[in-house]
C-alpha cells in the first residue's frame, strides 16, 4: 500500500504574511501523517517561516526548486543543503514551468536530484508532455524519455524514496484537467518506466501524483485509480479552505 501524497505548489504566489495566515489556518487541521503525507510547496523565501508555524503538526514543506551545488559562487540561488537544514522534506523539480521559462534540461534535473536526495529530503520529479505531443499520441515515449534521463545513476533504494508527478502541460492552470481515465493510463506508463530501469519492487513502491487542474471537486475520480497516489495542485492549493478540501476527499 502506497501512502497517499497530496502537495500544493503555490508557485510564485503569496507574501510572507499570507502564507504564515495559511500555515496557521491550516496546521492543526490536516489529517493525520500517518494516512496521508500532506505538503505546502512555497517559494523558499517563507520557508522558514513556514517551518517554524507547522513545527511539531504533520504539515510538511516542500521547496519548488534548488541549485545543484551546497555553496558557492551562484548569485540568486538556494542551496540543497540550506533548505534541507531547515528542516524541510521535499523539493519539487522539473516542473514544466521551470524547464520552459528557465531552461532546465534533464541533465540539471538529474543533477538536482542527485543534491536533494544528498541532503536527505525527497525529490517531487515532475514530468509532463505539451498538447502538441499529446496530440500527435507521442506522450508515453515523452514521458518515458524525460524519466530515463532524469533518473540517470539513480540507485533502486533512491527511485523508491522518491515522488514522480505527472503533469501534463495542457493541464496546467487551464482548468482542462486530464481525464482520470488518462491520468491512470500515463501514470501507468510512469510506472512502467520505472519498472524498465529499476524492477517491479521498486515501480510498486515509488508513488505517482497527478497534477494539472486539480481541485476539490474532482480529486476523488483521480485517488481511485490504481496508478495515482496523490496529487500535485497548484490553483486549488493557494486558498486555505481549498487545500483542507482536497485532503479530506482523500
Ligand atoms: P494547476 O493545479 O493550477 O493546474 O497547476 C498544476 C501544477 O502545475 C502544479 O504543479
Amino acid at each position: 500500500m502506497r501512502k497517499p501524497i497530496i502537495a500544493g505548489n503555490w508557485k510564485m504566489n503569496k507574501t510572507v504574511g499570507e502564507a504564515l495566515a495559511f500555515a496557521e489556518a491550516v496546521k492543526t487541521k490536516i489529517p493525520s501523517k500517518d494516512a496521508v503525507d500532506s505538503v505546502i510547496g512555497s517559494p523558499a523565501l517563507f520557508l522558514h517561516g513556514l517551518k517554524e508555524v507547522v513545527k511539531g503538526t504533520d504539515v510538511q514543506l516542500s521547496a519548488q526548486n534548488c541549485y545543484f551545488e551546497n555553496a558557492g559562487a551562484f548569485t540568486g540561488e538556494n542551496s540543497p543543503a540550506a533548505i534541507a537544514d531547515l528542516g524541510v522534506e521535499y523539493v519539487i523539480i522539473g516542473h514544466s514551468e521551470r524547464r520552459e521559462y528557465f531552461h532546465e534540461t534533464d541533465e540539471d534535473i538529474n543533477k538536482k536530484a542527485k543534491a536533494i536526495i544528498a541532503n536527505g529530503m525527497t525529490p517531487i520529479f515532475c514530468c509532463g508532455e505539451s498538447l502538441e505531443t499529446y496530440e500527435a499520441g507521442k506522450t508515453a515515449e515523452w514521458i518515458e524519455g524525460q524519466i530515463t534521463a532524469g533518473l540517470v545513476d539513480l540507485t533502486a533504494e533512491q527511485v523508491s524514496e522518491m515522488v514522480i508527478a505527472y503533469e501534463p502541460i495542457w493541464a496546467i492552470g487551464t482548468g482542462k484537467s486530464a481525464d482520470a481515465a488518462i491520468a491512470d493510463e500515463i501514470c501507468g506508463v510512469v510506472r512502467a518506466t520505472v519498472e524498465k530501469l529499476y524492477g517491479k519492487s521498486v515501480a510498486d513502491k515509488v508513488r505517482i501524483q497527478y497534477g494539472g487542474s486539480v481541485k476539490p471537486e474532482n480529486i476523488a475520480e483521480y485517488m481511485a485509480k490504481e496508478n495515482v497516489d496523490g496529487a500535485l495542485v497548484g490553483g486549488a492549493s493557494l486558498d486555505a479552505e481549498s487545500f483542507l478540501a482536497l485532503l479530506e476527499a482523500v
